[in-house]
């Protein structure tokens, strides 16, 4: 372990410029860029920011970096939420953005190879004109390497990040190349280094290609809404679909608060109630069929004003509204940070996991809303913070370690999408017990011997 910050000496910066095309740089401006990601967690900088352009490039920097013992913290879009990219302990910002080429797009194998610094809206603008599409969408225009190291997103109907990544060509602490995983749709050879490695958090390896699976863009899609009285309603009714085995490509919930927002953010008038958002593909006859047998459950539990439309532009709008809702929070509250939480329960145990994250949220002076992907029985509190009174900061984060162990206690975990990071590593091993932390333990001393890869993440 580190116990200092390591910050690099000139002659350590110029062997780095000589193993890579790409900038080093210690520019004050760059360093601040790789310094902070999406939390409200205060930035540290790096030393200096490392851009390679190739896995041999990479490879070199590592093999240096072990060498030397200089911490390596990889970096891709930094839209990360548990201080993931921060360098707690200096050393490098390893900035993978300038390996963005997508490879090979195999209509006919259904898959796309790409390097980790391409970006997941890039991708789909390519993959548009083969009539394919990445199903994966964490909200942030992040990239796929970023992505698969942090692995949570799922969409209800085509898998997790975990599912969707076939193959990896990644890099080694001590600067050892490994392939992992093939381009097949099922393996069973040896250990599954691919899952290892996906979700890892840069703590084992640094990914440098992957391999992904696509899907065709369905026929039709369709959006619909629907209104409740409260919180607990809606997601009641929403597991009651789940459980249904009705075919929903994406179903998620909002607050009043987080509709306010929206409305203002993105110019949509909704009604300023706890709403269901759905999307349907398909053929235009099944999306037809799935919007009424949901029209039909909501009805039952309470819903009303289901609305639905065929119309591309206004399912795009809802969307593009849903996406921003992070943004329209940032917006609503000039000047402020956001802590986002991040739990997922057993499905039976959603409704009673938002109330009461309402009541143990409602009783602090901090504005809050929550959102979730309910079909995956995961939510998240976004709660407002002043950067300018970080005594406020410390707060939130007892409260919502409060509400992580609340959420643990129901068999639940303490993050679906977002990972540990620094933020959530006692939650960790409250969640998973001392002797399974243990494991993760030495297989991370295995790997990462001299511990360079992202110190002070995912375990002290
Ligand atoms: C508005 C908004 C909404 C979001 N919604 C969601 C959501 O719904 N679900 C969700 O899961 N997340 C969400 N996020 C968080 C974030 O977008 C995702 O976690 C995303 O996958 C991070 O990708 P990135 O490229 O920004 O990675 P970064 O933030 O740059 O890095 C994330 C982690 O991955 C490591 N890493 C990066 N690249 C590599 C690599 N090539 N090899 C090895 N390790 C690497 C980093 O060291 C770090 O630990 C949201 C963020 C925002 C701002």
């Amino acid at each position: 372990m580190f116990n200092k910050r390591v910050d690099l000496s000139s002659e350590q910066i110029e062997h780095l410029k000589s193993l890579v095309t790409g900038l080093v740089s210690t520019n004050e401006t760059v360093l601040a860029q790789h310094g902070r990601d999406e939390s409200a967690i205060p930035p540290v900088n790096p030393s200096a920011v490392v851009m390679p352009q190739s896995t041999e490039e990479v490879s070199k920097v590592l093999a240096y970096c072990n060498q030397q013992k200089i911490p390596v913290v990889a970096f891709g879009a930094g839209s990360s939420l548990e201080g993931h990219v921060l360098p707690l302990f200096g050393g490098i910002s390893l900035d993978l953005t300038q390996m963005n080429k997508i490879i090979d797009v195999r209509a006919d194998d259904l898959l796309v190879r790409v390097q980790p610094g391409v970006h997941r809206v890039a991708l789909n603008e390519k993959l548009a004109n083969s009539g394919l599409f990445f199903s994966v969408d964490p909200g942030a225009d992040a990239t796929l390497g970023g992505m698969a190291a942090t692995a949570g997103t799922t969409t209800v109907r085509y898998g997790s990040m975990r599912d969707n990544v076939l193959a990896l060509t990644a890099v080694m602490a001590d600067g050892t190349i490994i392939k992992t995983g093939r381009e097949t749709r099922k393996l069973s050879a040896g250990y599954d280094l691919t899952r290892l490695l996906v979700g890892s958090e840069g703590t084992l390896a640094v990914i440098t290609e992957l391999t992904l699976r696509v899907f065709g863009i369905p026929e039709k899609m369709a959006a619909a809404t629907v209104q409740f009285k409260s919180l607990a309603d809606g997601v009641t009714a929403a597991t009651a679909i789940v459980r249904s085995g009705i075919s929903i490509a994406r179903c998620e919930f909002l607050d009043a608060k987080c509709i306010k927002n929206v409305n203002s953010h993105d110019g949509l008038s909704l009604a300023e109630v706890p709403t269901l958002f759905f999307e349907f593909h398909g053929s235009p006859q099944g999306v037809a069929e799935d919007a009424q047998s949901v029209k039909d459950i909501v009805e039952e539990f309470g819903g009303s004003e289901f609305q639905w439309s065929t119309d591309e532009g206004a399912r795009r709008k809802l969307w593009q509204a849903r996406h921003n809702a992070y943004w329209a929070g940032i917006a609503a509250n000039p000047g402020k940070r956001a802590v986002s939480t991040d739990a997922a329960v057993p499905l039976s145990k959603l409704a009673e996991a938002v109330t009461i994250a309402e009541q143990v949220l409602s009783k602090h002076p901090y504005p809050f809303s929550i959102l979730g992907h309910v079909a995956d029985a995961n939510f998240h509190c976004f709660i407002v913070t002043d950067p300018e009174k970080p005594e406020e900061l410390e707060d939130v984060r007892h409260i919502t370690h409060e509400l992580t162990m609340k959420m643990i206690e129901m068999g639940g975990t303490c993050t679906g999408e977002h990972g540990i990071g620094s933020g959530k590593i006692s939650a960790l091993i409250a969640e998973t017990g001392a002797e399974a932390v243990s494991i993760m333990r030495s297989i991370k001393k295995t790997l990462d011997p001299n511990n360079i890869l992202n110190p002070g993440k995912v375990f002290n």
